[in-house]
């Protein structure tokens, strides 16, 4: 059986503090067989929030001797003895260069010698401490300048190799290749871009590799102290053409300098590794950052592409309906209009129908029924659904404005509040996309919102309303891009609607949008579950007409402005 292969950073920071990154560290598992390399500030804490303890550490290994990198290995080794007793373990492999950083391991117990002997004395009595003090079992090998195997599991199934890097004038300073069933990692220790590192790397699943932004930043630094920290470490920029070259499919940066603190910092590692001319997957690490390869997942991808885009909803977040005078921009200005269209009578009269029980409402068992030609008995109004649910149906038009545009609209709004009031000027008033992907000019407009959700906040009727919108391919519901052509369809916009501040389901959206001669039309039906209150059916078809209506008073003039198309 192959498991997969999980690649967890335990620690993204250099020596200089910086909040949120423990020192030097990543773990990697396959099956039952966990492998630490290196020991920076923070180690058995990090690995105790990925879920691994000191105990379940099959080996430790060691890139070199600066203290970022081996400072918690005492606290590795240790933790581990006192966890002995209680879950027999045995002592800890640690497999490490011969030289400096295996002298350290061999007398890292020393400065602890009277804290071993008072706990022993202590603690053996009521049997959580063993009589024998803490030991290791240390695994040394020569840093070469051609990869030798340091260490195999049991049954040969992973191994470990390693080369000598260059990291002077620290000497003894090594990267490892980890070879799995299921993917191949290559781990570069404190060192310069390198053949060395280059060689180990070939066609390498992932590089964990050391990053320091020396090309980007290397004019300030000059004549500084920094300048002699940039001199040992690994310009970003090189390792983009040093791994494009090696055939890397997927760069993970860790050992940050200098440690990037925001979003925009952390794109600017990326960008100089596509500046080196990179062009498979970079992510900037942070701690516990985690890649997985193997069964069930598709090989050399990050469990989800988009993960490194997603943001974290601020659940105290402070909105207000309207714009006050100095929030809008220049599309704002000129787009932003409180006034909406009034209601038309015949939405009226639906509202006060309320629920109809002439006619069957829309849900996902009759969802294609809006494949027929013509128009069906309800456009507009709200009725019973095959399963005792709740349909609210709403018909909007759409002169001059195409299905493209209606896309567009969709990948756009989400990213910010500004564009979303735009939408409903008297009842929306935040959003928030989980995936912040407009600034990715490669993703087409409906990449940019199906697969994502949109977090809202608004107002439906007298309901303010935290919404999370996620949209899918309607293919999901059996509306395939081939039927919705032949049915004359530009687009179906597809959404699944949770409560945001507790997750819960609440109703599925659909927006068919059905070319017209004069543009198009737009056939929404939202799709509540049995037991919904009757009384939200009115308020939301108001709404719904109202946005889509006011929407539709702007959008060409709107992309036009935006796109220039
Ligand atoms: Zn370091
Ligand atoms: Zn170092």
């Amino acid at each position: 059986m192959i498991h997969q292969t999980i690649v967890t950073l335990t620690g993204t920071g250099v020596p200089h503090p910086s909040p949120g990154r423990a020192g030097a560290g990543t773990l990697v598992r396959y099956g039952d067989i966990s492998l630490q390399f290196d020991a920076g500030r923070g180690t058995v804490i990090r690995l105790a929030e990925a879920g691994i303890e000191p105990r379940d550490l099959t080996a430790q290994f060691i890139t070199h001797v600066h203290s970022d990198h081996l400072i918690d290995l005492p606290d590795v080794a240790m933790t581990r003895w006192v966890q002995n007793l209680v879950n027999p373990c045995g002592p800890l492999t640690v497999v490490s260069p011969e030289g400096t950083s295996a002298k350290f391991a061999r007398n890292m117990f020393d400065v602890f010698a009277d804290d071993i002997e008072t706990r022993q004395h202590h603690e053996m009595s009521s049997g959580t401490i063993e009589a024998a003090g803490p030991e290791i079992n240390l695994v040394t090998f020569a840093a070469t300048q051609e990869p030798i195997r340091v260490w195999a599991s049991d049954d040969q199934t992973v191994v470990v190799d390693s080369v000598a890097v260059h990291h002077e004038p620290v000497t003894d300073a090594v990267a490892y290749r980890i070879t799995t069933p299921s993917a191949v990692i290559v781990i570069s220790g404190d060192t310069t871009v390198c053949e060395e590192v280059e060689h180990l790397s070939n066609g390498a699943d992932l590089l964990v590799h050391e990053a320091c932004r020396s090309t980007a930043l290397g004019n300030l630094v000059a004549g500084t102290v920094l300048e002699a920290i940039f001199s040992y470490h690994a310009d970003t920029v090189g390792i983009g053409s040093m791994a494009e070259r090696a055939g890397v499919k997927h760069v993970l940066l860790t050992h940050l300098i200098p440690p990037p603190s925001s979003e925009v910092e952390s794109l600017a590692f990326e960008a100089d590794v596509r500046a080196g001319g990179f062009n498979g997957l970079v992510t900037v690490g942070n701690d516990l950052t985690t890649i997985s390869f193997g069964p069930g997942l598709s090989k050399n991808e990050p469990i989800d592409p988009k993960a490194k885009y997603e943001t974290k909803l601020d659940p105290a977040r402070l909105t207000h309906v309207g714009i006050w005078r100095d929030e809008l921009d220049e599309i704002g200005k000129e787009f932003y209009q409180w006034e909406v269209p009034q209601l038309p009578d015949r939405c009226i009269a639906a509202m006060n129908q309320g629920v109809r029980s002439d006619v069957i409402g829309i849900d996902l068992s009759n969802v294609s029924d809006l494949l027929e030609p013509g128009y069906l008995p309800l456009e507009t109004g709200i009725a019973s659904t095959p399963s005792g649910g709740l349909s609210v149906a709403v018909l909007t038009e759409w002169p001059g404005c195409s299905s493209e545009m209606i896309d567009w609209w969709f990948g756009w709004h989400i990213a910010k509040t500004d564009r979303y009031k735009l939408w409903h000027p008297q009842a929306h008033f935040f959003t928030q996309p989980k995936y912040d992907l407009s600034h990715l000019e490669e993703l087409s407009d409906r990449e940019k919102y199906r697969g994502n959700t949109s977090w809202v906040d608004e107002y439906i009727g007298p309901f303010p309303s935290r919404l999370g919108i996620t949209f899918h391919d309607p293919a999901e519901i059996g509306l395939t891009e081939p039927q919705l052509e032949s049915a004359g369809y530009g687009t179906v916009i597809y959404a699944v609607t949770t409560d945001s501040d507790h997750g819960n389901e609440l109703s599925h959206l659909v927006h068919a949008v059905r070319r017209t001669e004069n543009g198009c039309e737009m056939r929404s039906r939202f799709i509540l579950p049995a037991g919904t209150p009757e009384f939200i059916g009115p308020p939301l078809l108001d709404h719904c007409w109202t946005e889509m209506t006011h929407l539709a008073s702007f959008l060409p003039r709107l992309y036009r402005r935006v796109t220039g198309k």
